[in-house]
């Protein structure tokens, strides 16, 4: 017999849609500068997907042609029994590859699970090695688990892992350089994002914030020599080889440089919001869907369908201009 065809999911710009980030969670033990409140409402725990409703989700994307699920939050791995999920995320058929983003907090304890349960890559957030700065710019967090985490999840064998950094002018500007090093030292490669505007977060101003990834490659091009990469992820991403350790550098840059015309991915919010486009606040509720119907994996699968159809074509972030959108990163799935 044949092989069944594999059904895509195609939007009305013809782009193939086959990689989903499904945030697991709001709540995260940091308050990061950029991307919440100190003192955030988080959703109450009913509202939020329940892992069996989360696992529906990804069997009805898988069986819809995507091929790369990436886990993240909030804090993913605050989450109790994320790892399980994970387990059962990563033997669906037909995913190539179950990655997660994290802020490396939990990672000393849990590294060896994650790789156990199947995933490949983690991404791993890390804005600053000074443990002064790190606590100001993460309100909460402390930098020596998270620096012991990194060295787990060295040792538990992962394909690939990389670091994740948000830069800010005058928090941490001047440890680009310092970032790199730290993680060609072991390696990995590194990604510099710039801030997104997504929600108001009280007196932190983003415009004052802002530097952009052009500023950084120049800072960069101080220390290293910087080749053009071709490999694309299909996301916002640009990446840069460093000619002096051979690992790359990426520059997500949403303010500077464009990319929606060849974007492939779509998310889940931990409340099961379905977002079309990261900057704007096209979306479906999927909860809904599930509670309406619990279990009816073919409604689902319709519902993802139909929200092909509108997906926008793209976004709109500008610093200067109002209204923001009101959405934090943390809610969002970044
Ligand atoms: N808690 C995990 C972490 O920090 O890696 C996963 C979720 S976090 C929202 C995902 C990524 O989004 C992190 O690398 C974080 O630095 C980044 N981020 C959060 N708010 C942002 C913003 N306003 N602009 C750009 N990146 C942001
Ligand atoms: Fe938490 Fe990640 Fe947001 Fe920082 S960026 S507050 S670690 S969700």
């Amino acid at each position: 017999m044949p092989d069944a065809v594999q059904e895509s999911l195609v939007d009305r710009f013809g782009r193939t849609v086959d990689y989903v980030r499904i945030s697991v969670t709001d709540r995260c033990d940091f308050r990061c500068v950029y991307c919440m409140e100190p003192d955030t409402r988080f959703v109450p725990h009913a509202e939020v997907l329940t892992l069996e409703e989360l696992a529906l989700v990804a069997r009805a994307f898988t069986e819809l042609g995507v091929k790369k699920i990436r886990i993240t939050g909030g804090e993913p791995l605050v989450r109790r029994n994320v790892v399980k999920l994970m387990h059962d995320i990563s033997t669906l058929p037909g995913l190539r590859e179950l990655v997660l983003t994290t802020n490396g907090s939990q990672l000393e304890r849990l590294a060896p699970e994650l790789r156990a349960a199947g995933v490949k890559r983690i991404n791993i957030s890390l804005d600053s090695l000074d443990e002064a700065r790190f606590a100001r710019i993460t309100r909460t967090g402390k930098l020596a688990p998270v620096l012991a985490g990194i060295e787990a999840a060295r040792q538990a064998g992962f394909e690939k892992l990389k670091l994740n950094a948000v830069i800010l002018k005058h928090r941490n500007e001047d440890e680009v350089v310092g970032l790199t090093r730290y993680a060609a030292e072991r390696g990995m490669d590194i990604s510099f994002i710039e801030e997104m505007p997504l929600g108001v977060i009280g007196d932190h101003d983003r415009a004052e914030a802002y530097y952009s990834s052009d500023q950084i490659r120049a800072d960069l091009e101080t220390a290293f020599t910087l080749v053009a990469s071709t490999e694309s992820t299909g996301g916002p991403s640009r990446y840069f080889r460093l000619v002096e350790t051979g690992t790359r550098v990426g520059f997500i840059s949403p303010h500077s440089h464009n990319f929606c015309d060849t974007c492939n991915r779509v998310r889940l919010t931990a409340e099961g919001r379905l977002l079309l486009c990261l900057g704007q606040e096209h979306s479906v509720d999927l909860r809904a869907v599930l509670r309406a119907a619990p279990g009816d994996l073919p409604l689902l699968k319709q519902a993802i369908r139909d929200a092909m159809a509108i997906k926008p074509l793209g976004h709109e972030f500008n610093l200067a201009a109002k209204p923001l959108i009101f959405r934090h990163m943390n809610a969002t799935g970044g």
